[in-house]
């Protein structure tokens, strides 16, 4: 049986252990220690990483009563080695799996929910709770949680007896009746939980609820700790401060400066339409009556426009009325008659210019890779 010393200690990062076997299997190396401070993974928190000698743990397991490593390169059993945690990994993910128990704990407490899922890496936790609760009610959750780290509440973690686990109110996903490790969150917290935490809370540094949403008839949301949430704060507070300059506002008031530029941006779309409707009635007023086909060519209309045009133009066409905007080889066209066989027009189309797309009844559009010059030449020639 390994013995545990990331049970004794959470903090230690460096030991000496020596090699009782060393096997090589597909994904490496597995290495079994007569003592450890490798965390082989559990509660919702990865496997250490690190090194025992020269060679790099890539990963962590338990095995019955043992912790087995996994290395890269083969070590020699027999042998006593210095060993070294990834401690600035570790460390992470102790403060965000300590802000989640003390968040947990609060929420528990406050409303009785359950935390019911929890995932986690080293920049973030995902906790599922089995009721809903509000932004406004979270809110006040992440200050309670950052007062705890503030008061900076001791964390200890234990085996208690039988008859003291049964007097205990804890946390637990699982029914567990022997060998559980209770993880206390002083004043906040007890928890069935075999990760391991910080000393104390102000280690954690700091918690931050971020998105939330429901979630299985509850709620799902996202934290960040520590130094995580201070890299999330660098980057949204750069975000921030870029609109703010941007848009010459204060950065409290970016959102609303956001939407009042959304707003103008609506209105002038809207009396862009508007125009544009104008101008294409205009541009219909002034076309002459004309007995056979026609096309003409617009710069910059949108699809609306074109279709517009097109719809006044046939009434004065006696063949097919096509309007088209873009440029040579690359042409967007509606093309309209009140009178002519419009398939067999499409057919000429896309025989004669390669043309592509189609309609229904008096009016098709699709695009056309063909010259000016090309198109012209295809109107003056058909007789629709
Ligand atoms: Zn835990």
């Amino acid at each position: 049986m390994t013995e545990k010393l990331y049970y004794a200690d959470s903090h230690i990062k460096e030991f000496t252990a020596t090699v009782l076997s060393c096997e090589k299997t597909d994904r490496g190396y597995e290495i079994l220690l007569d003592k450890t401070a490798f965390f082989p993974g559990g509660g919702g928190q990865e496997p250490d990483e690190g090194t025992i000698g020269d060679a790099r743990v890539i990963s962590a397991f338990e095995h019955g009563d043992d912790v087995i490593h996994i290395t890269e390169t083969s070590l020699e059993a027999g042998t006593r080695y210095p060993c070294a945690i990834d401690w600035e990994k570790r460390f992470a993910r102790m403060q965000i799996h300590s802000g989640e128990h003390i968040i947990s704990g609060i929420v528990y407490s406050r409303w009785g929910f359950n935390n019911v899922g929890f995932h986690m890496n080293d920049e973030f936790a995902i906790i599922d709770f089995d009721g809903e609760l509000t932004r406004q009610e979270l809110d006040w959750v992440e200050t309670q949680a950052n007062i705890a780290i503030g008061r900076n509440i001791p964390f200890k973690a234990e085996f208690p007896d039988a008859q003291t686990l049964k007097n205990l109110h804890y946390r637990s996903k699982l029914e567990l009746t022997e060998n559980v490790r209770i993880v206390t969150a002083e004043g906040y917290d007890h928890c069935a939980c075999c990760a391991p935490h910080v000393k104390l809370a102000g280690e954690v540094g700091g918690v931050k609820i971020l998105d939330f949403m429901r979630h299985r008839g509850g709620i799902r949301l996202e934290i960040r700790a520590g130094l995580s949430a201070l890299a999330d704060y660098r980057q949204k507070y750069e975000s921030v401060a870029a609109i703010s300059a941007l848009l010459s506002v204060k950065q409290p008031e970016v959102a609303s400066a956001v939407e009042k530029v959304l707003a103008e941006k609506a209105a002038l779309a809207f009396e862009n339409s508007r125009l544009v409707k104008q101008l294409v009635a205009a541009k219909a007023d002034a076309l002459p009556a004309f007995d056979g086909s026609r096309a003409v060519f617009e710069k910059d209309f949108d699809s609306d426009a074109l279709r517009f045009l097109v719809n006044e133009g046939m009434k004065k066409t006696g063949g097919v009325f096509a309007a088209l905007s873009g440029e040579d080889g690359s042409y967007r066209f509606v093309a309209g008659s009140e009178k002519a066989d419009m398939n067999a027009f499409a057919n000429a189309l896309r025989q004669k210019l390669s043309a592509r797309g189609g309609g229904k009844g008096h009016m098709i559009q699709g695009s056309i890779a063909a010259t000016r010059q090309e198109i012209e030449e295809f109107f003056a020639a058909i007789s629709f």
